[in-house]
């Protein structure tokens, strides 16, 4: 007997083949039978009238930094997700070196963990340059020597080697901003000697947008590895338009025999921490942000550094986390500056003083043009670019909603990919880049991770105001085998895992 019978639903696989009608029999975790099926099951879903997919890769997620804290990562399920991608932007869980936490020791630590842990969605990972790079040589803006370059490459390969995907680079965030490009194309080499791929938030996404792709493409080309650019963007009304260049550009290394790809979300603002976005990198040297901003000399030329930057208008800063400050959750930076009777810089500069360097806000850069290119580029994935939720804090929607917006917004609205494009790119694209074999198509042998929707009415209700609000036309999350989500409610199955790189 089978353990699960999905009958009469329309089969969108994954490959971006057209749909097909079948019923889909499940065992053991698996897909095992695609036809007409005729076989008895403990449990039957009746999906007549709703498209069968695999279940959706969030190519590019932060759920590792909360994962051990909050398994169930039900914000990722609740819109689809059965596997994240985690580890990105620099950062990961893990390997900090002086760290008695075995999960925070190393990769080996943290899958161990995570096998006992009841995971909501699937999870796989990198480790974060800048993980590697503070482990070794702390928050020192400098080139490391010798012996620490060695160290961070031992880091890397060891962390490969125990599972992880390979490494990924946060160019904007302390410490992994202070690295040279030589650095970055050694550390990419040892990824690769290990059998690891790369990830990055190259090192500018306004102004040095072309510049940076450009030096994504030299590591890939220089250290032979496949590589993945993150939360694609053009940020800046004055960048507008840019993507056009840097698909190019990605599609003429590509054609050289590089292996390049990207993610997006779809959406037009970005969400990071404010420090990242207000405190230039080298005022975040050795820990001492916070004692820099107390410094009234070196908060002056803070200030006057912000005052003559390019920055979008304050009005698109709508702060979403300040520890212990809800007043000022859910607030644009003007709204704060009456709140606090200062200028808007004074008032950015306040919030991450009261949040502790704890202080993150949702920022409107891009449009909707550059979105939808780099979502219609065929080498595109889908992303949440999110951790889970923790807290009260109120988040970027993308954290609940990115995934039945691609398909009700951007695909079915607007169409800007046809659906079995959209469900390849969600789907056995980001399970083909990742190497995450058995995942991302349904096929008999395959895991039966599976998302059953209504192609007409699935969508995004989460908004920046009201960010908790569930997805719409979502029946069924099933994750190797069981029912995670019905009608978008995580059901506490639990029937996660976690995923290593296969050697
Ligand atoms: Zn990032």
């Amino acid at each position: 007997m089978l353990d699960l019978i999905i009958k009469n639903g329309q089969i969108i696989d994954g490959t971006g083949a057209e749909a097909f009608f079948a019923d889909i029999g499940i065992e053991n975790g698996k897909i095992v039978f695609i036809g007409d099926c005729k076989q008895e099951a403990k449990m039957v879903i009746d999906a007549a009238g709703l498209v069968v997919t695999p279940g959706f890769i969030d190519s590019h997620s932060h759920a590792d930094n909360a994962v051990v804290d909050f398994p169930e990562q039900r914000e990722k399920c609740e819109q689809g997700i059965t596997t994240s991608v985690a580890g990105q932007c620099g950062s990961s869980y893990m390997p900090k070196i002086k760290a008695s936490d075995e999960a925070r020791h190393s990769a080996e630590g943290f899958f161990k963990k995570l096998d006992t842990l009841p995971l909501g969605a699937n999870i796989v990972t990198f480790v974060g340059h800048g993980t590697v790079r503070s482990s070794v040589m702390g928050l020192a803006n400098r080139e490391p020597t010798e012996g620490e370059l060695e160290q961070m490459k031992e880091l890397v390969r060891e962390s490969v080697k125990a599972g992880a995907l390979g490494v990924s680079f946060g160019l904007i965030y302390v410490p992994s901003c202070y690295a040279k490009t030589a650095e970055l194309v050694e550390i990419a080499k040892a990824c690769k000697e290990a059998g690891g791929m790369v990830s990055a938030h190259i090192r500018g996404e306004g102004e040095q947008l072309v510049d940076s792709v450009k030096e994504f493409i030299h590591i890939v080309k220089e250290s032979g590895v496949k590589g993945v650019i993150s939360h694609h963007k053009a940020a800046g009304a004055k960048n507008h338009g840019k993507t056009e260049i840097t698909l190019k550009l990605i599609e003429e290394a590509n054609a050289e025999g590089a292996d390049i790809y990207c993610d997006v979300y779809p959406y037009i603002a970005s969400s990071t921490s404010l420090s990242s976005k207000f405190v230039p990198k080298e005022y975040h040297a050795d820990n001492k942000m916070l004692q820099n901003l107390a410094d009234p000399a070196i908060r002056a030329q803070i200030k006057a550094r912000l005052v003559t930057q390019e920055t979008s208008s304050y009005d698109g800063v709508l702060v979403t986390v300040c520890k212990g400050h809800p007043e000022f959750q859910g607030k644009t930076l003007p709204e704060i500056a009456k709140m606090l009777d200062c200028d808007c810089v004074e008032a950015a500069l306040r919030v991450i003083e009261f949040g502790r360097g704890s202080a993150s806000a949702c920022y409107f850069t891009m449009n909707e043009s550059d979105v939808e290119r780099v979502m219609a580029y065929p080498r595109s994935m889908i992303c949440t670019d999110s951790s889970v939720a923790r807290n009260n804090s109120v988040y970027h929607p993308r954290l609940r909603a990115s995934f039945p917006r691609a398909i009700g917004e951007y695909c079915r609205n607007r169409g800007v990919v046809p659906l079995a494009e959209m469900i390849r790119k969600i789907t056995s694209l980001p399970a083909h880049v990742y190497g995450l074999e058995g995942k991302g198509i349904i096929r008999e042998g395959y895991d039966a991770d599976i998302c059953i929707f209504d192609s007409d009415k699935i969508i995004d209700k989460a908004t920046y105001e009201e960010p908790t609000n569930r997805c719409e036309g979502l029946s069924y999350v099933i994750i190797s085998g069981e029912i995670a989500c019905v009608d978008a409610v995580y059901t506490g199955s639990g029937s996660g895992r976690a995923i290593r790189r296969k050697n």
